[in-house]
């Protein structure tokens, strides 16, 4: 057994910061996945932020504290020009840049290169399942080649690889070789998200709350011999699944895979920054709380009532308010404003009841996406 990954030594305060900062350089793509978020479109907006806006972005990321954790995410971030000099500029100021580009023919090994040169720490390719499986996820014949191709590319240059997967109704059967996958490219991290209904992936058929347990129990499962990290993404009910599995419920838990401790979930260790600058909870929540253009992003993310309020465990409602494991789960607050329009409602993909805990009927039923 290869042992996982190093975790990070220490949680950080999330009132004061984000664990995991996402800025979307782009919504520019040329690929059209049926899960896609930003519902991207292949040219760029003329109102994005610019390189000296970026710039100025980074900055103000590197004030929350050394070592910020910086996602440029898109969109395809490959379709900015100035790509590298971000990552450059990023790394200069103490950040920790990583990337989640799209699969595609413009991840060549001289961009890769390139990227690493600047100091790029971390290379996210999803895979969404096998060959066939991913490339009608992805609306695109050899995205998976492609991506495939750039994991090796990157192993071999030494750059950290981080495999990322969306599950639903048509992934999720496949997930068992994706892991294989994961371990055949010697992925330091499996993040797999369950999905938001948002975007695009407003049309896809989700999983049901009873499979979603399932999943995320055999996802503990592998974890604990898999020769990479495993977490989740909008499922942090992974962390009650974990507890109640491995013995005392109420322990306190570990850091994860990715250094987390407690559950990250929208607008608490987590922030997002649109293309145009909007800051967010989570980019799958699409509720702004300001804009780093008029009121800066690290005031944002500590003051704005509704960062506060997600912060608060004790504001959630319905059957996450009343749960025993708010503090480590607080289940996905985007998924909670998707189904509900409550960014403090009840997660729908979550199969646990608290004890004694009277469910509404709309909460009753089994999630319908
Ligand atoms: S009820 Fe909510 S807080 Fe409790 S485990 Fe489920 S998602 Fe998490």
């Amino acid at each position: 057994m290869t042992a996982k990954p190093p975790v990070s030594p220490s949680a950080i305060d999330t009132d004061q910061r984000p664990f995991v900062l996402v800025w979307e350089v782009t919504q520019a793509c040329e690929l059209a996945c049926d899960h896609c978020r930003a519902d991207a479109r292949p040219g760029r907006y003329p109102d994005e932020l610019t390189t000296e806006e970026g710039k100025r972005l980074l900055e103000e990321a590197a004030d929350f504290g050394d070592g910020q954790l910086v996602v440029l995410s898109g969109g395809d971030p490959l379709l900015r020009d100035d790509l590298v000099d971000l990552v450059d500029y990023g790394t200069d100021l103490g950040l920790r840049m990583t990337l989640t580009p799209s699969g595609t023919t413009s991840l060549t090994r001289e961009v890769l290169e390139d990227l690493k040169a600047a100091g790029l720490q971390r290379l996210a390719l999803s895979i969404d399942g096998p060959k066939e499986v991913h490339d009608a996820f992805r609306g695109e014949e050899g995205s998976f080649r492609q991506t495939v191709d750039a994991a090796i590319i990157a192993r071999e240059l030494g750059l950290p690889v981080q495999i990322n997967t969306t599950v639903c109704e048509a992934t999720v059967s496949t997930l068992p070789a994706v892991r294989d996958l994961v371990a055949e490219l010697d992925a330091v991290l499996w993040s797999v998200f369950f999905l938001v209904p948002v975007g695009r992936g407003r049309l896809l058929e989700n999983v049901t709350s009873q499979r979603a347990e399932s999943v995320l129990e055999w996802l503990d499962e592998i974890s604990e011999d898999a020769p990479f990290g495993v977490k989740t993404t909008e499922a942090p009910h992974y962390r009650r699944v974990s507890l109640q599995r491995n013995g005392d419920p109420t322990a306190a838990p570990d850091n994860d895979a990715i250094g987390r401790r407690g559950g990250i979930i929208a607008g608490d260790g987590f922030a997002f920054v649109s293309h145009t600058g909007e800051v967010y909870p989570s980019g799958f929540l699409p509720k702004p709380a300001g804009d780093v253009r008029e009121d800066g992003l690290v005031d944002t993310y500590q003051n704005a009532p509704l960062f506060q309020r997600l912060r608060d465990r004790d504001e959630l409602q319905g059957k996450c308010g009343a749960c025993e494991f708010r503090h480590v789960c607080g289940g996905s607050r985007s998924r909670a404003y998707a189904a509900t329009g409550d960014p403090l409602g009840s997660d729908p993909l979550c199969g646990y009841y608290p004890e004694g805990y009277e469910p509404e009927d709309a909460e009753a039923a089994p999630y319908e996406g």
